[in-house]
Formats: C-alpha cells, structure tokens, sequence
C-alpha cells in the first residue's frame, strides 16, 4: 500500500475494540496506515416505520444503540483516537469524509440481509468513481465461512445436520488482538451523540421488574460476562436454569450485546474454554457453545437463502391463510389474551425490550398457532420492541416458531397451559408481571378463567374487568389453525426452490 494509507473503518453492529478485524488489520504495522479513522453513522432508515406500522427501532434499542456508541467513542479515545458521529446516509456521508480527509480504503463487517447488502452496494457505487478500496470483512459469527465443511449455498437446511458436521470439521478462530494505540484522528468535527429525541423517540423511563437493566457498550458486555461467568460462577449450571423467565442470571443475557457486536462470540468461546479449563467441563459449558451455533446457523441461513427469510411463506415456501385480525394482534401486544403466560411475557417486553427464550417460544406460538396472525406481524412487533434485536435471529427463530421455516415440522404449538406449569410452577413469574393475580394460589393461576365467582372475590379478580376471559380456547383454536396450516401443505401454491411436493413431517405438542 502507498506511504500515505488513510484507512476508514465503517462502524455498524460491530462496536467493539477486541476481536475486531478490520480494525487490526487496520492498525497492524503491515498495513502501514498513515491514518484510521473511526466512523459511526446512525442511519435515519433505521429508525422508520415497519410495514406494519411500529417505529423500527425503538427506544429500548436505541437507547442501548445510543450506550454503545458512547462506549465505543470512550475507548477509541483512550487509545488515542475518537470516533466520528454522524447522522446521514451511510452511502453519502461515508464518500463524504473520505473525499474530504483523502482516504484510501474503507474497512468494514460485512451483513447477509437486504436492507444492509444494499447499503454496501450503493456505497461501493458512490466509492468507485473517487478511487477508494471497500474492503469487507466477516466477523459476526463463532465460525468463519471459510472454516465450515460446505459452501454457504450448501449450509444444510436442518440445523443438527449443520451443527453435527460443523462441530466435528470445523475449529473456531482465535479472536484478533486488540490494538493498544491508534493514531490520532485527522482534522475533522467529531460530532455528538444524537439524544433520543432526534429519533422522535422518548427514553424509556426503566422498570424495577426488568430482569437486569441492560448498558449498551463493550464495556459493561465484557463486564456482564466477567459476573455471570467468573464472579458468579453460573456458567456450570447455565442448562439447567437457561428456560427461567426470572431475575438476571438464568441465562447469559449476551443477546443485546451480541446483537450491535459489542461482544465477540469468538471472545465468549475463548472464555468458555479458559473457564473449562480453570473451574469445570460440563454439559452446561457446553450448552452455551449449542446455543451460540443456533445463531450462527441462522445468519448462514440468511446468507444462503436472502430475502425467502422476510416473505410470508417463509422459507418453506408455503402460503398459509393466516389472519390479519388487529383486535386479536392488540390484545396479545398489549398481554391482555387473558393466558396468563402469554400476557406476562408481553407486559415483560412492553415494560423492559427483554423477554426470555422460553417466553418468546411460547408467545410466538400462541400468536401463529392458536390466534392463526400473520407471523410477520409478530416479527415487526418483536423488530421494533426487542432490546436485542438481530434480524437473522428474529426472523429466523420466527420461521422456525411459524412452521415455515427450512427445518419446519408440521404443526407444532406450544400448550401454554402445560408451559405455564412446567415452567412457572409457583406462579412467580406471572404474579411478577400481573399484578392483579398475585393473590391467586399457585395451582390456579395459570387458569384464572376457571376461579368461582366466590374465588374471584376472595382473590380479588373479577374476570373481565380486572383480568380479561381467554380470547380462545386452546385446543380448539389450536385444531382449527392445524387445519388450515395443514391445508397449505397439501395444495401449496408456492413450492420450495428444490421443486419437491411439501408435506408436513407429523405433529407435536410440546
Ligand atoms: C420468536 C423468537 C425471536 C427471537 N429473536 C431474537 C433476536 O432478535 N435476537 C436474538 O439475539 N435472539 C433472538 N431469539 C433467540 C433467543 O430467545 C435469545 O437469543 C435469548 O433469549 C437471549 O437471551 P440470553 O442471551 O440470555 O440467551 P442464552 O440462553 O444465554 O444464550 C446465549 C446466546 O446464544 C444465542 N441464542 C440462544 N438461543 C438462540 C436462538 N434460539 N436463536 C439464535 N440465537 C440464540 C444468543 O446469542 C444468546 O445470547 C429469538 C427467539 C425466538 C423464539
């Protein structure tokens, strides 16, 4: 490279230092660079309308968004760089800066879905007439793709196939070493942070209930993983407490600083595996491993198939009849379905951007399989609210969860009763979030539609006013929407790329 490289690394959800490629690549002596110069712009495309109306990012999200730039800012500044801030156009204001500071090339992670690919593109286009290099680089995932035993177009479909060859052929990469200085940046106004409002955007005001107030940035990442793995040492039981639903250590709680890149998977297996050599081996430490190869699975998938993800036939391909009903859709929004699992679970994500796995399973199914709503609806709903959005996790698991996904398998829901006492035995959990149950025994409150007009005074509920009647009947609902799930697979209209006839693979309830 010539003498005067002016290398930009493009932020995006990579907002890190550790583990961090383009940036060492960057800052390595070989590449010689004269200048590196951090940029982050919030792209006001991100914080529009879904298609369904709900604002794209919201204020749980962008708030966390908002912590991370910060953080980010902080830590190039203590190595002697900053951070430019901008709002714009990622296509415009980039070609902007390296017209006007004379950059060379421009270094960034590179994303699988549209919205991002057509960003990389239009800036390529902007970038060529002015001469300057865009150099991508892959970093979001526990394995490269240059690692795996196939190509990204032969990922297979069914994730244990994936996972099994994965783990027996493949090896994770070392994470890149941190720089311990950078040079400083060229004459050029930094900028803010934007505040909320520019978004149109109100903070969220926080809410005791919350399972752990999430801190945007590497920092408190790094921090909760230190906690979790070290100080509280609850990595060795991580699968048997991983389907809680309360308080902050049943799980990892990695998902939101996952999800903007501020920790590195390939970090996370390096602690793993330092953990399992200084405290224990087990099935726990490798169950956090499972799960971090679902997400990777899901971005591969991304990668393979493209926009099929997005569509409402979903991967499979499969024009279901599913339902538009707004009443229905507001009511679970809103937790007000009068299951009270389901409505726990979606007070949890209105009040905090959280909900656990176990809960976005069962509310998941409960919208697709028991109301029969368009699972895109859901998607956009979880987009805009979830602190820890990632599109290929959300709208992969929401495929998966929809029974349209690659691996689907036939019509199976969750019986939210039988859920509800699996996990959530005392109660605790929908007592937590609903408030107008908490006198409510442990072996009734899960059917609160069953309490005697004498229970309900003694327990101070009246149904239908304080607590609503079940919007459906459960099984009931459940078989009608099996027919009509059914009833696509047997004459689809749309059928899989491969050609074949689909049929559904059984059922189950789980
Ligand atoms: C309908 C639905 C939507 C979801 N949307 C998202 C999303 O937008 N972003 C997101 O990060 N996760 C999503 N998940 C997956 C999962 O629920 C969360 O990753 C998990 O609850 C986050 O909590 P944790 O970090 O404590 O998880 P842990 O149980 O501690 O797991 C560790 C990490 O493994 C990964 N992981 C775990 N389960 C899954 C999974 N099923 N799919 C992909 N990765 C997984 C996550 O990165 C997680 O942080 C979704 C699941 C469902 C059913």
């Amino acid at each position: 490279m010539a003498a005067d490289t002016r290398i930009l690394i493009w932020y995006r959800n990579d907002l890190r230092i550790h583990d961090h490629e383009p940036l060492h690549r960057a800052s390595h002596p070989t590449s010689r660079a004269t200048s590196i110069i951090p940029v982050y712009c919030f792209d006001p495309r991100q914080f529009g309308t879904t298609f369904y109306g709900f604002p794209k990012t919201g204020a749980f999200r962008a708030q966390f968004l908002r912590e991370s730039v910060s953080d980010l800012r902080r830590s190039l500044q203590s190595l002697g760089s900053d951070l430019i801030i901008r709002q714009g156009l990622p296509e415009v204001v980039l070609p902007e800066i390296a017209k006007t500071l004379g950059v060379t090339a421009i270094y960034y992670h590179q994303e699988v879905t549209s919205e991002e690919v057509n960003v990389e593109t239009a800036l390529q286009a902007a970038l060529k007439p002015l001469g300057v290099k865009l150099q991508a680089f892959w970093g979001h995932t526990l394995y490269h793709p240059d690692d795996l035993p196939f190509g990204v177009a032969q990922i297979p479909e069914v994730f244990t196939t994936f996972r099994k060859q994965v783990e027996k052929e493949s090896t994770v990469n070392l994470p890149f070493p941190s720089p311990k200085q950078l040079p400083a940046l060229p004459e050029l106004a930094v900028e803010d942070l934007p505040d909320l409002g520019d978004f149109g955007l109100a903070a969220s005001p926080g809410d005791d209930r919350a399972v752990t107030r999430f801190v945007g940035g590497e920092t408190a990442g790094i921090a909760r993983l230190k906690t979790y793995f070290w100080e509280r040492d609850r990595l060795r039981i991580y699968k048997e407490t991983r389907n809680g639903m309360l308080g902050e250590d049943y799980s990892s709680k990695f998902s939101p600083w996952l999800a903007l890149g501020c920790l590195s998977p390939r970090y996370i297996y390096e602690q793993v595996q330092e953990y399992e050599a200084q405290r224990i081996k087990n099935d726990s430490t490798y169950w956090l491993i499972f799960e971090l190869l679902w997400r990777d699975y899901f971005r591969f998938i991304c990668a393979k198939h493209g926009d099929r993800i997005f569509r409402k036939s979903g991967l499979q391909g499969v024009a279901i009849d599913w339902k538009e009903d707004g009443d229905r859709f507001g009511l679970w929004q809103e937790g007000m379905t009068g299951f009270p699992l389901v409505d726990a679970n979606m007070r949890e994500l209105a009040a905090t951007g959280f909900m656990s796995n176990r809960g976005r399973q069962n509310v998941a199914s409960f919208l697709t399989k028991n109301l029969g709503i368009n699972w895109q609806m859901g998607a956009e709903w979880f987009e805009s609210l979830l602190i820890d959005y990632d599109v290929c996790s959300n709208w992969g698991n929401w495929n998966y969860t929809a029974g349209v996904g690659n691996d689907a398998r036939g019509f199976r829901f969750f019986n939210i009763l039988k859920q509800s006492k699996d996990y959530d035995p005392q109660g605790d959990y929908v007592k937590h979030w609903l408030p107008e149950l908490a006198a409510i025994p442990a072996n009734k409150v899960h059917e609160p539609w069953k309490l005697l007009p004498v229970e309900q005074q003694r327990f101070g509920v009246r149904l239908g006013v304080d607590y609503p009647n079940p919007v459906v009947d459960l099984f009931k609902s459940a078989e009608e929407n099996e027919k009509i799930y059914n009833a696509a697979f047997a004459h689809p209209t749309v059928r899989h790329t491969n050609g074949k006839r689909l049929k559904p693979k059984g059922k189950a309830r789980v």
